[in-house]
C-alpha cells in the first residue's frame, strides 16, 4: 500500500478492516553515518512507524486489543477509584498517589482537547509563548548549546543531548482522537535540531513494581518532563526561534536519545543511560535554533545485555525476548526493517490492564537501575557501568546478582519511609 492520507478520512475510523496505512519502505536515506556507533541495523525494507499501530492507540481501535479492562485502564489515568482494591500497593491511597504523579501531564493533555488535540500523546505540545518577532543573536551554536543545557538543567533536566533531525524516527501518521481515525503527520518543516531531555524516576518507588504505588514514579517523571519542556520551549521561542515539544507524540524518542549520546537501547527496549540506567523518562524539542550536536557513544550496554537476561526472565507475561537483536516482528506494534530488541507490546499491555496500572518490573530488575542518591553510590555506579562495559562484564553481572537486592519491596515498605527508615 502507498502513502495516501486522504484514504483515512475522519468518516473512515480505524478498525481491523480499515487498518493504519503503511507508507511502504522509507523513501528517504535509510542509513546514517552514526548508525554503527548507535547499533542501528537498518534493513532495506525499513518503514517509518505509524503511530496508530502503537499499543495504546490499538486499544482504541483494534478489537484484538480492546476490552473493558482496557477502557478501565484509560479511565484510571484520571480517576483513582477505578481499579482500587484491598491489596497492598493497589489501595485507593496508592491510586490517589499515582494520580497525583500524573497531574502535570494530565493538565497538558487536557488543555487542547476541546480543539481536537491531545498534546503530548497524539499531537505535539503547544508552547506557552509565541515566537518573538526578533531573533536574539547567537554567538555560536557551541556557546548556545552550552547555555541551553544550563537553562534546561535549571528547569529540571537531569540529562540532555542535542542531535540533528532524523526523519526515520518520525511517525508516518498521527492519530485523530476525535474521530478514532488516522491523520497526516504534521511536524512543521525546517526544525533541523532535536533536543532530548531526560528526568529521573524515583529509585525506591520503582522497587515496589508491580504496584500502583510504583506507577507514581512514571507519572511524575512524565509530569516533570512536561514542565521542563514547556519552560525550555518558552525560552527558545522567546529568543525568536521555533520550538515544537514532544512527549509520546510525533517521533520515537529512544533512537533520538541514542543519537544524542544519552545511552543505548536495552533488551527491554528502553533507553539505558550511564547516569541513571533505565530509570529515566525522556522528551524532546524540535527547533530551528542554531545548536551544536552531541555525538553517540558506546558504553558496552548491548554487549552486557547479551549476557544478562534478567528482564526477560522476570517479565511475568514473557514479553521480552531472549537471544540477540532481531528484525522479526511479533505483531503490528513492532517496527518493520530494523534489527533490534523489541518487546511483545500485546503481552505487556495485557499485563498492565489486568493490573489496572502500569508495570516496570523490567526496570526494577535491570542491573543498570542503581541507587544513585549519595555521592558514594554514584561513584560505585560509575565504576560498575565502566566494569560492565569491559571484558569483565560477567564479573559485573555477578556483583549485581550477589550484592544488589532486586526483589520487590512491599509498597507498605515505601509508605513507612523506604530505605530512609531502614
Ligand atoms: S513492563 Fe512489565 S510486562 Fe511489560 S515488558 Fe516490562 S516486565 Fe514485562
Ligand atoms: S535486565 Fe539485563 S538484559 Fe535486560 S535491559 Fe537490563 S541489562 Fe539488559
Amino acid at each position: 500500500m502507498t502513502n495516501n492520507d486522504a484514504s483515512k478520512s475522519a468518516a473512515n475510523p480505524l478498525s481491523i478492516d480499515n487498518p493504519p496505512t503503511s507508507e511502504g519502505p522509507y523513501q528517504g536515506p535509510i542509513h546514517d553515518p552514526r548508525d554503527e556507533v548507535c547499533n542501528f541495523e537498518i534493513l532495506d525494507n525499513f518503514e517509518r512507524f505509524n503511530k496508530n499501530n502503537d499499543i495504546y492507540n490499538r486499544g482504541r481501535w483494534d478489537e484484538r486489543i480492546m476490552s473493558k479492562k482496557v477502557i478501565d485502564w484509560f479511565r484510571g489515568m484520571y480517576r483513582p477509584d477505578i481499579a482500587a482494591r484491598n491489596r497492598d500497593g493497589y489501595t485507593a491511597k496508592d491510586f490517589a498517589f499515582r494520580l497525583g504523579g500524573w497531574v502535570g501531564t494530565n493538565l497538558l493533555i487536557e488543555r487542547n482537547i476541546k480543539n481536537g488535540r491531545v498534546d503530548g500523546y497524539q499531537d505535539d505540545i503547544e508552547i506557552y509563548s509565541s515566537v518573538a518577532k526578533h531573533k536574539v543573536e547567537i554567538e555560536s551554536p557551541e556557546i548556545m548549546s552550552e547555555e541551553l543545557k544550563r537553562v534546561a538543567k535549571l528547569f529540571g533536566a537531569e540529562i540532555i543531548g542535542i542531535t540533528s533531525q532524523d526523519e526515520r524516527w518520525h511517525y508516518s501518521h498521527w492519530y485523530d482522537a476525535d474521530h478514532n481515525a488516522e491523520k497526516p503527520a504534521n511536524l512543521p518543516e525546517g526544525l533541523v535540531n532535536t533536543i532530548i531531555i531526560g528526568t529521573t524516576m524515583d529509585h525506591d518507588i520503582i522497587k515496589t513494581y508491580p504496584s500502583a504505588t510504583a506507577g507514581t514514579a512514571v507519572g511524575y517523571g512524565y509530569s516533570k518532563d512536561a514542565s521542563t519542556m514547556q519552560a525550555v520551549g518558552t525560552f527558545i521561542q522567546g529568543m525568536g526561534y521555533r520550538a515544537v515539544a514532544s512527549l509520546n507524540d510525533t517521533a520515537q524518542k529512544v533512537p533520538y536519545a541514542i543519537q544524542a549520546g544519552l545511552g543505548e537501547n536495552g533488551r527491554h527496549s528502553m533507553l539505558i543511560t550511564p547516569e541513571f540506567g533505565p530509570r529515566v523518562r525522556i522528551c524532546q524539542i524540535f527547533t530551528d535554533m542554531p545548536l551544536a550536536h552531541d555525538q553517540p557513544k558506546r558504553w558496552g550496554i548491548k554487549e552486557f545485555c547479551e549476557i544478562c537476561n534478567r528482564c526477560a526472565q522476570a517479565c511475568p507475561p514473557g514479553a521480552i525476548q531472549e537471544g540477540g537483536p532481531t528484525d522479526q516482528t511479533l505483531n503490528i506494534s513492532n517496527q518493520i526493517g530494523i534489527r533490534k530488541w523489541s518487546i511483545n507490546n500485546e503481552k505487556c499491555f495485557k499485563f498492565w490492564t489486568n493490573q489496572g496500572t502500569d508495570c516496570g518490573i523490567c526496570i526494577r530488575v535491570c542491573p543498570y537501575n542503581m541507587d544513585t542518591s549519595t555521592w558514594l553510590k554514584k561513584k560505585y555506579f560509575r565504576f560498575w557501568v565502566w566494569l560492565a562495559g569491559t571484558h569483565f562484564r560477567r564479573l559485573a553481572l555477578w556483583l549485581d546478582v550477589k550484592f544488589i537486592d532486586r526483589e520487590r519491596k512491599e509498597p507498605a515498605w515505601w509508605w513507612r519511609g523506604g530505605k530512609d527508615a531502614e
